[in-house]
């Protein structure tokens, strides 16, 4: 899955040698292999042992201050984020293929006949096996470069636009309900789930839109909000903050800014804070219940 010597190889073109090497969980456990690696090849290596969900958590602040002249990000797509120090983004590729799965639910794609693939990063190749498959089909295969990602047909958590609006109906071909549910969430039409844990293609539906619903006629009522945001470098966003907190004391509520790096219950607890506005990742607004209050996002403040 990681392969050292392109590792090293990618390394080699920035001739760094101090390196700042951040790892999603998933992959930790290949993390002191590789480290011991690069040592072995003259490389002094810092392990961020923070968790790293995504691009938009680049540590450069702490890259900086170790004096690392490289970022080695593995796990995730460039999303552009600017830093001083160059970044190295490994990404993590699934050799997937889709068609054996997508045979045996022909009948369920058949009243489509424009249809938006999508995937994340580590299934992209599964895309291209399903695109030739469909065509042949006879189907019109709709990918687009979307805003934040980095490959046309690539979905992050907080960037959908790579769904392309005028098809039929989107297929997500990939692990966890997670990014199809996202989906679900931002059309009207039928989203698919071609789960390759599974092997099985499930039609989503928007689960989260009662409880979303729920959650604002609750905020209509209450008074102290806290509205979350995260110095990650891809999720920062203070000024969305601001327009936020003008808009909920506008409607006659208090309102504070709350700033985290990892947003965590346990850190606002004794706040005494009865609804939260997430400005950061939209994970932790999807991840219902985690908070044990409503969390809203911002498109539903003007709704109370
Ligand atoms: S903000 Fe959230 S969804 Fe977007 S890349 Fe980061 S972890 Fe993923």
């Amino acid at each position: 899955m990681l392969n050292k010597l392109k590792i090293l190889k990618e390394i080699k073109k920035h001739k760094a040698k101090k390196i700042f090497l951040q790892i999603p969980e998933g992959l930790k456990t290949k993390a002191l292999d590789l480290v011991g690696f690069l040592e072995k090849n003259g490389l002094t290596v810092y392990l961020s042992a923070e968790t790293c969900y995504g691009a938009c958590d680049l540590r450069n602040r702490e890259a900086e201050v170790l004096g690392c002249d490289l970022i080695l990000h593995l796990g995730h797509s460039d999303m552009g984020i600017k830093t001083n120090i160059p970044v190295v983004y490994y990404e993590v590729r699934i050799n997937y293929n889709p068609v054996p799965v997508l045979k045996k639910y022909t009948d369920l794609l058949k009243p489509y006949e424009k249809i938006s693939l999508l995937t994340t990063v580590q299934f992209l190749s599964a895309l291209e096996k399903a695109k030739e498959f469909l065509e042949k089909q006879g189907k019109t295969i709709l990918m687009k470069k979307p805003n934040k990602a980095k490959y046309p047909g690539q979905v992050l958590g907080c960037d959908y636009s790579a769904a392309v609006e005028k098809a039929d109906c989107f297929l997500f071909i990939g692990s966890g309900e997670f990014h199809p549910l996202g989906l679900a969430e931002r059309t009207e039409k039928p989203v698919f789930f071609l789960d390759v844990e599974k092997g099985v293609i499930k039609r989503m539906e928007n689960r989260l839109y009662r409880i979303k619903f729920a959650g604002i006629e609750k905020c209509k009522e209450m008074k102290r909000f806290g509205i979350l945001v995260s110095v990650k470098p891809g999720q920062f966003n203070p000024n969305l903050a601001e327009r936020i907190k003008k808009a909920l004391e506008s409607k006659g509520k208090r309102a504070w800014v709350l700033v985290f790096d990892e947003i965590t219950p346990e850190k606002i607890m004794g706040l005494g804070l009865e609804c939260l506005v997430n400005c950061a990742c939209p994970r932790i607004t999807e991840d219902v219940g985690l908070f044990k209050k409503p969390v809203l996002g911002p498109e539903d403040v003007k709704k109370l």
